[in-house]
Formats: structure tokens, C-alpha cells, sequence
């Protein structure tokens, strides 16, 4: 839908201040075409320009990352953090170390965080980072060093009231310990709640590491429910094998849905039996090496280089893997095999003419700033277990996500519904956010 008026010469606006930021643009457009509706009601809003601050980061950090190698050779990376905004709380987002990252990556994962934590319900701001590192074929000690390096930076900007980083792509379990352990060692406090994705042994809480795959799983099955539907018997495909990706499968099977394929950059594996989750599980998470290992293992499944996994027949998409990979077309295949849900495990995987496929034919579309909240959810949940020297069983946590995740859906059809587009999660999910956010930027006056 074209922008109008206002919002039009805002967009204008952010395209010339940001110049040649794809995703950034991208992600600020889709959230300005819904809240049209919103400034028609609430013209406070406009007064008061909150539209205009919310597109302006409170701060960007940009800085250099110099570490050895194995060899003794010195490598230079940059390093980001964007403090978006913190008028719901302090700043709450990952780190990315991939070697695309660059400032608009991040100014665009930072800008559909705000809205992520807004949805949650919990006081938490937005932002994001990372660099530009690229971890694949680097031994433990490299990561260690370039860990290490990185939060020696990082450190000033970060504490548990100001500003809270976690995972994403490239960012796990092992990254965050070397993270936590520089930035105790660095301050001399043990500030538990400075990073969520911790190890059990030191602060983390049950359930982060499955949330985001868990709570996208949640977020569709309330989407069928809504249809009158569930995922038994579903044929469903993941794309993806990270930390997203096997925690969506994980759940999906728990709930009697089939993931017949998932994917890593290289291509994707078909496995018309169900992935074995215990083997992907192995070489993804413990020997770190590329999904065609996967067919070799299994003589039902095989391995298809350099394709796209949504050629694959299926009832339910669970994009998992990156911004804008599944595009128009991938979307009108989807479609004509028979998909009716998709929940984005990723940020922004589908492109903007993706969505319009999927929205033209009806199709269920939790979009992901909606679906993969469960993992800052299940992050503020730790925050909360640090703060108060608690940890919580996984039974309780996994509830605590469930309900989080069904209120967030209650939230975008309410929105969408009161607003004249009943089932359009898309709108529903940016109205409310934006909604929560502009209230609170109001009440805290011109700052
Ligand atoms: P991981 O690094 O664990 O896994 C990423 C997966 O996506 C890998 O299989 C990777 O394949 C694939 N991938 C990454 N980049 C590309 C690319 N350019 N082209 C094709 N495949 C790619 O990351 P996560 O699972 O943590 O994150 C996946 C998505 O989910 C991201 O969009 C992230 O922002 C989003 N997300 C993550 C959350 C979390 O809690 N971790 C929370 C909310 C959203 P390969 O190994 O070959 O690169």
C-alpha cells in the first residue's frame, strides 16, 4: 500500500538520511504502512512527532575489533551497537556476527525490535549489534579472542539497567559465555543480567535457548486454533538448522506436525520420514558442520544444493534463517502446494511482495516481530530469575512463554480486528506495538 501524506514525506525523510540502508528502509516502510489508521485516531502522535524520533536511533556505536588468530595474524573487524529506543525499558536485543553485517543490518534488526518488545508486554527498549566477524571454520580459541576483543568495547555501553544484548545469527550459547566472562572480568561484577542466553551453570534460565523456535510453534498453533485447525498431521517446513530452526522442529513434532525439510546456506535436506532431530541436533549444536552431512547419514532423506527449501510441498512455513529469504515467487509455490500457515522464525525472512502473496490468498501470516517474540520474551524472563536471585523449572518457564505467546497473538487480532482487518497479523502486530511505544515516548516528554 502506497504512504500517504504525512507518513509519505517521513519515509522520504528516512530514505535521505539513510542512505543506501535496504533493510533498514524495508523494515521502517512495512511498520508506517500500517499505523495510518492509528494517527487518524491519535493525532498527539504526529504533534508530538513520534513518528520522526521513533525512526532515529537514541545512539549508534560503531567500533573497531582488533584480534589474532591462531597463526599470530591480527585481523580488524568492526563492532555495532545501536541503542534504538528505551522508552519502555532498557535496550534488549542480539548480537549478530556474520560477515554481511554492516550498520543498516543492525539499524533494521534494532528499529523491529522496539516493536518485539513492545508486543511482549514486558518493560523492555530496543536494540541490536554485532559485527561484521565471520565465525564459520574459526576454532574455539579464535571465537574466545574475538569475544573477548569485542566486549572490551562493548562494556562501557552495556549494564543490566542500561542496555542487555543476547544471541542471534552466530551468537549462541558458547559466544555468550566468552561475552559474560570478558565483561565480568573487565568490571569486576558478576551483573548477571548484563546478557540473556546464558549457560544454565552461570545465570541462564530454562528455556531461553528453545524460546524463539518454541514460541514461533506457539504462535502458529493459535493461529490454526483461530481457523479451527492444528498442527496434526501437518507436513510442515523449516528453513534454516540453527537455534531457531531446531527448537521450531522440536516443538512442531511434540505437537504431531511432520518437518519433512530444513536448510542451511549451502542448500537444503528432504527427509519425507520427519528430520531426525537427534542427528540434526549433532551436527548442527556439536560438530558445527554443513546440512548435506545430514543425507549422508540417512538413506531416506537427500540433500539439494543451492535451492530454495519452499519448493518443498508443505501445509506450514516456518521461514528460520535471514531477512528476505523467501520471496514472491517462492511465496506463489507455497501457495499452490497447499500452505496455509506461515510463522516467521527469522526477522523479516519474507520480502514485502512475499507478504502480499501470502495475505492475498488468505493465507494464516504471523509475521516475525509477532512469532519469534518468544525468545526476548523468554530473555526478560531471565532478566527477572537474575534479578531476584530465582530460576524457575522448565515446566514453569516453558507455561510462562505459552501464555506470553498466546497474549501477543491476542493482541495483533484484536488490533487488526478493531482497526477493520480481521486476521491481517501484520497490521495487527505493528498497531499495537506502535501503540505501546508512542504512549510511553509521550508520557516521558521531549527526550
Ligand atoms: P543461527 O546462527 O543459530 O542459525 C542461522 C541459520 O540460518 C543457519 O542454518 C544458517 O546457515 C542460516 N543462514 C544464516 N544466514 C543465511 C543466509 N544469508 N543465507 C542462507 N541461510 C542463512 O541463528 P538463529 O537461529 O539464532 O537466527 C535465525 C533467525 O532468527 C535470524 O533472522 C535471527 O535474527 C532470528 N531470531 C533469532 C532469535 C534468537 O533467539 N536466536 C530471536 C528472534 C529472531 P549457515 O550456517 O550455512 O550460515
Amino acid at each position: 500500500m502506497p504512504l500517504q501524506g504525512k507518513l509519505e514525506s517521513i519515509y522520504a525523510d528516512v530514505l535521505a538520511r539513510n542512505a543506501g540502508e535496504a533493510e533498514f528502509h524495508q523494515a521502517v516502510s512495512e511498520v508506517l504502512e500500517s499505523i495510518g489508521p492509528v494517527l487518524e485516531r491519535r493525532p498527539e502522535f504526529a504533534d508530538a512527532k513520534i513518528i520522526e524520533r521513533i525512526c532515529e536511533p537514541e545512539r549508534q556505536i560503531v567500533f573497531r575489533v582488533p584480534w589474532e588468530d591462531d597463526r599470530g595474524e591480527i585481523h580488524i573487524n568492526r563492532g555495532f551497537r545501536v541503542e534504538f529506543n528505551s522508552a519502555l525499558g532498557p535496550y534488549k536485543g542480539g548480537l549478530r556476527f556474520h560477515p554481511s553485517v554492516y550498520l543498516g543490518t543492525v539499524k533494521f534488526l534494532g528499529f523491529e525490535q522496539i516493536f518485539k518488545n513492545a508486543l511482549t508486554g514486558l518493560p523492555i527498549g530496543g536494540g541490536k549489534g554485532g559485527s561484521d566477524f565471520d565465525p564459520k571454520g574459526r576454532s574455539d580459541r579464535e571465537v574466545m579472542r574475538f569475544c573477548q576483543a569485542f566486549m572490551t568495547e562493548l562494556h562501557r555501553h552495556i549494564g543490566e539497567h542500561t542496555d542487555v544484548p543476547a544471541g542471534d545469527i552466530g551468537v549462541g550459547g558458547r559466544e555468550i559465555g566468552y561475552l559474560f566472562g570478558q565483561y565480568k572480568r573487565i568490571t569486576n561484577r558478576y551483573e548477571s543480567g548484563v546478557l540473556t542466553g546464558k549457560g544454565l551453570t552461570y545465570g541462564g534460565a530454562q528455556v531461553r535457548r528453545e524460546a524463539t523456535g518454541y514460541g514461533c510453534t506457539f504462535f502458529v498453533e493459535e493461529m490454526l486454533a483461530a481457523r479451527g485447525k492444528s498442527f496434526e498431521g501437518k507436513d510442515v517446513v523449516v528453513s534454516g538448522s540453527g537455534n531457531v530452526a531446531i527448537y521450531t522442529i522440536e516443538k512442531v513434532h511434540e505437537l504431531g506436525g511432520r518437518v519433512v525439510a530444513c536448510s542451511d546456506s549451502t542448500g537444503y535436506v528432504r527427509d519425507p520420514k520427519g528430520i531426525d532431530l537427534e542427528l540434526l541436533k549433532d551436527i548442527k549444536e556439536v560438530r558445527r558442520e554443513r546440512i548435506s552431512t545430514y543425507a549422508e547419514a540417512k538413506p531416506d532423506a537427500d540433500f539439494v544444493s543451492g535451492r530454495s527449501v519452499w519448493e518443498v510441498p508443505c501445509e506450514v512455513a516456518m521461514p528460520s534463517a535471514t531477512q528476505n529469504e523467501l520471496t514472491a515467487d517462492d511465496a506463489v509455490t507455497l501457495v499452490r502446494n497447499g500452505c496455509i500457515a506461515v510463522g516467521e522464525g527469522a526477522n523479516m525472512p519474507t520480502t514485502p511482495e512475499g507478504v502480499r502473496v501470502f495475505l492475498d490468498a488468505g493465507v494464516a501470516f504471523g509475521p516475525g516481530k509477532a512469532a519469534n517474540a518468544g525468545g526476548v520474551a523468554a530473555s526478560a524472563l531471565e532478566m527477572q530469575q537474575n534479578a531476584s536471585r530465582d530460576s524457575w523449572t522448565f515446566e514453569h518457564s516453558e507455561e510462562r512463554l505459552r501464555e506470553i505467546m498466546r497474549s501477543i497473538h491476542a493482541r495483533c487480532s484484536e488490533a487488526a480486528e478493531q482497526h477493520g482487518m480481521p486476521g491481517n497479523y501484520v497490521a495487527g502486530a505493528n498497531i499495537s506495538a506502535f501503540t505501546r511505544v508512542a504512549e510511553a515516548m509521550l508520557s516521558l516528554g521531549l527526550v
